[in-house]
């Protein structure tokens, strides 16, 4: 698809070029072919004058006229030299519509891309709990005379997938809201330690129920920026740190300032994350081979891709630093500027 797109823009360019440079040689032929004709009658009546001057009776001989030869073999040179003008400009124009379509298409079809993958993505998620809940069905049905407690088994077991199905659509959802343009979240001054304090009530009842502690050091600090979603981006960083932590370990949520820039750090002691999936954690649906072995942990590899899009909608950066079995540490720098 994308070389026949580029075949079609090509042959578009192509067409708008030549259709102009066809038009100017037909336009130089036309000057030019004039510009003979004219010449030949000044060229005429100059000899004539001459002549009249020097024989004022009638000439003895007919008057010499401009060789029509010469002049045919003018015009057709003049041709000629058009028409390899304009194929050279065929060809080269040719090679540079390719070059520059596909230089045009190139972002469209990164786009698209990245488009079928994350749909491929996101159904290969939705099959799998849809997969598992369909057996459950098909398993059930076949058994001839299901008990009370066969029934309350399958209800149990399907609400199971139907909360993943959920939580994985709403992040689907979720992620799309900050797909869209910047212009539809509104953005006004707001404190970041408020932010910090919203997400940390938001994760303590799952901290509390792996005894994890949340100490915060936070310095009064206000943005531009929208409460809303960096609380949901600070609630994503806290929950991930509860979840890839044990029991009784500690989490450390952190704001201040730092060169000019605002900063929100969360920093756990929990399993830590390999430094060669750093770079990668914040691509969409990516996890870590030890979270997909752990499969309680839940997840589908799509919160740090929504943390990373909020804080992009704030002009900010999101990096993490990690060491494994030791914990990581999230920041968020955020500029402060209220224009
Ligand atoms: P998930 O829903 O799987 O947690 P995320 O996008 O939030 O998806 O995170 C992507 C991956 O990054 C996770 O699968 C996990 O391997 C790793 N990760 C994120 N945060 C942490 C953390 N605090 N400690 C260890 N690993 C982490």
């Amino acid at each position: 698809m994308f070389h026949s797109a580029r075949l079609k823009l090509t042959a578009w360019y192509l067409l708008i070029i030549m259709t102009i440079s066809i038009m100017f040689s037909v336009i130089i032929y036309r000057d030019l072919s004039s510009e003979i004709n004219r010449f030949e009658q000044l060229q005429r009546f100059r000899i004539e004058r001459r002549l009249m001057e020097t024989f004022p009776s009638p000439p003895p001989m007919p008057l010499p006229t401009a060789n029509p030869e010469l002049l045919g073999e003018t015009r057709r040179r003049i041709l000629l030299m058009l028409i390899i003008v304009n194929s050279g400009i065929l060809v080269l124009s040719g090679g540079l519509g390719y070059v520059l379509s596909g230089l045009t298409l190139k972002p469209i079809k990164n786009m698209m891309d990245e488009q079928n993958r994350f749909i491929s993505d996101a159904s290969h998620e939705l099959r799998t709990p849809l997969t598992s809940l369909k057996s459950a069905f098909e398993v059930f049905l076949r058994d001839k005379q299901p008990t009370t407690n066969d029934a309350k088994s399958l209800v149990k077991e399907s609400i199971g997938d139907v909360n993943k199905l959920q939580s994985l659509t709403e992040s689907l959802l979720e992620l799309a809201q900050y797909e869209k343009p910047q212009e539809q979240i509104t953005f006004k001054k707001i404190s970041l330690p408020d932010v910090a304090n919203q997400a940390i009530k938001k994760i303590k009842p799952i901290a509390d129920q792996k005894h994890i502690t949340i100490t915060s050091k936070t310095k009064e600090i206000s943005i531009k920026g929208n409460q809303y979603s960096l609380v949901d981006c600070i609630v994503i960083l806290l929950d991930n740190a509860v979840k890839y932590s044990k029991e009784y370990t500690s989490i450390t949520v952190v704001v201040g300032k730092t060169d000019g820039a605002a900063f929100l750090s969360v920093a756990d002691h929990g399993a830590g994350i390999a430094q060669k999936d750093i770079p990668h954690i914040f691509d969409r649906f990516y996890r870590t081979d030890s979270a997909r072995l752990k499969t309680t942990t839940g997840g589908y590899g799509l919160g740090l891709s929504i943390a990373k899009k909020i804080v992009d909608t704030h002009k900010g950066i999101i990096e993490a630093k990690s060491t494994l079995n030791r914990g990581s540490t999230f920041t968020v720098r955020l500029p402060v500027s209220f224009s």
